[in-house]
């Protein structure tokens, strides 16, 4: 099939590779003429394990071709996909549909024959109605079928959650788009891979839904970590011991400092707004956002409490910027509101990150970017890991120690083991658990 990706970001990326990788002929489009000119000079423009292979191997077999010339890419399309962004808007917290519209406006234009266009980016519940209308009034003639497939990948792990994926879900109001759909994704079908065809409606609907699940499931932990702080109990085994039913299940019951990246964040939010607006608040979604956006500052003070309170002065060396292990993603880090906390109460920032130093620039200017975890700790009066990167799962204590004007470390992912942190001198916290537990 001749399939083409508006939008080369994260999500269109990943997806146009592995569609290539399927056997289909793709063009990615992406309107940032210098990502677009990377992207063809074999660099890609982030970091996803996997994927610069990915690229190679399917750019070098003819079937991944990347252009900023959207109208001839969607003409000898049989299947249009839409991965542009759709941030928060500002000021109010709805997603910004701009981009969306913009390119259903492109494609109306420039589509040839019947073509299936399919909505990949995360739209709130409807949007697919006005893509069609848009469609509809740019070109009336177009023989144009909207469809929604929402994306369910995740950073860090993009490439196998594409291609292994729990579920496709695919909402369609035009029965002509079933069988292109099927077409498209046929080598995961062939695996019984589990596409679920829907309403367009409820397609969009899904997409949010699964993601504010996940949000509270994080936030329902976190609270009670802080709760376990309070009583002496272990958060870590109150969640396996809860993980271990599984109508909850063990994912998503790592306590942290907060939930943050380029979909939560926004999604939640985009999804209160959703409700209010159809008249159905949805309460439970609107107090995970609050409890939220209220915890990324308390781990900050957190930090500040293991300076006894006093952070004017004194240098805290920061471990992982990007809002997860494994990619390069800065966008609504917890990092951001903790380093923001500790600069607010007078702390000098040391920080470093395997891949989000060059993304962390744009966001935060004062922090000082070091080499490695080791650059972090000389001259720190306190030490707090952040983001759970392999890189941090076994420093050299002792060397760390040596290093920092004295040895306290905050590790807001539980990585380590109270018992071996202290052994080794350190006064150490960390997230709803005792130090003796
Ligand atoms: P991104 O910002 O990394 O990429 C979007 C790209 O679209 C940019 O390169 C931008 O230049 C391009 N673009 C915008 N308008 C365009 C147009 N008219 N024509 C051509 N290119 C255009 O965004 P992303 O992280 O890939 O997210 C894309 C969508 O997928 C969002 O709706 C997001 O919510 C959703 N999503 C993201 C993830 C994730 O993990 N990042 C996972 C699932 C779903």
């Amino acid at each position: 099939m001749r399939v083409t990706m508006i939008g080369s970001g994260y999500v269109g990326l990943v997806s146009g590779a592995c569609f290539a990788d399927f056997g289909h002929d793709v063009v990615c489009v992406d309107l940032n003429k210098a990502k677009i000119a990377a992207l063809q000079r074999g660099e890609i423009p982030i970091f996803e394990p996997g994927l610069d292979a990915l690229v190679a191997n399917n750019a070098s077999a003819g079937r991944l071709k990347f252009t900023s010339d959207l109208p001839s890419a969607v003409a000898q399309a049989d299947i249009v996909f839409v991965a542009v962004g759709t941030p928060s808007r500002r000021g109010d917290g709805h997603a910004d549909l701009s981009y969306v519209y913009a390119a259903a406006q492109e494609i109306a234009q420039a589509v040839r024959g019947f073509t299936v266009v399919v909505t990949k980016s995360t739209v709130p519940v409807g949007t697919g109605d006005e893509v069609e209308r848009i469609i509809r009034e740019t070109n009336p003639d177009a023989d144009v079928v909207v469809v929604s497939n929402p994306e369910f990948l995740r950073e860090g792990a993009a490439i196998e959650d594409f291609k292994r994926p729990d579920r496709i879900v695919v909402g369609l109001e035009d029965e002509r788009a079933r069988p292109v759909m099927e077409e498209v994704y046929r080598p995961l079908y062939l695996n019984q891979g589990p596409l679920i065809f829907t309403g367009r409606r409820t397609a969009e609907l899904t997409k949010y839904a699964g993601n504010a699940f996940l949000a509270m499931k994080i936030t329902f932990i976190n609270e009670i970590a802080d709760l376990c702080e309070q009583t002496g109990a272990n958060v870590q085994d109150v969640a396996r011991g809860i993980g271990a039913d599984n109508r909850i299940g063990s994912k998503f019951l790592h306590p942290g400092p907060g939930y943050g990246g380029s979909c939560f964040p926004k999604d939640t939010l985009a999804l209160a707004k959703t409700g209010q607006d159809y008249g159905t608040p949805l309460r439970l979604v609107e107090t995970t956002i609050a409890i939220n956006d209220q915890r990324k500052r308390a781990m900050g003070r957190k930090v500040v409490a293991a300076l006894q309170g006093k952070a004017r002065g004194k240098t805290v060396g920061v471990l992982g910027l990007t809002f997860k292990p494994n990619t390069d993603d800065m966008r609504d880090a917890p990092s951001i509101a903790v380093i923001q906390t500790l600069v607010d109460a007078g702390a000098r920032v040391r920080a470093y990150d395997p891949e989000g130093m060059e993304a962390a620039k744009s966001v935060l200017d004062n922090v000082e970017y070091c080499e490695d975890a080791y650059d972090a700790a000389r001259g720190a009066d306190c030490l707090v890991l952040v983001t759970e990167w392999n890189a941090f799962r076994s420093l050299d204590l002792a060397r760390i120690k040596d290093l920092m004007i004295s040895p306290v470390l905050v590790d807001l992912r539980n990585v380590y083991r109270p018992s071996e942190v202290e052994a080794a001198g350190f006064a150490y916290s960390s997230v709803g658990r005792p130090n003796d537990g």
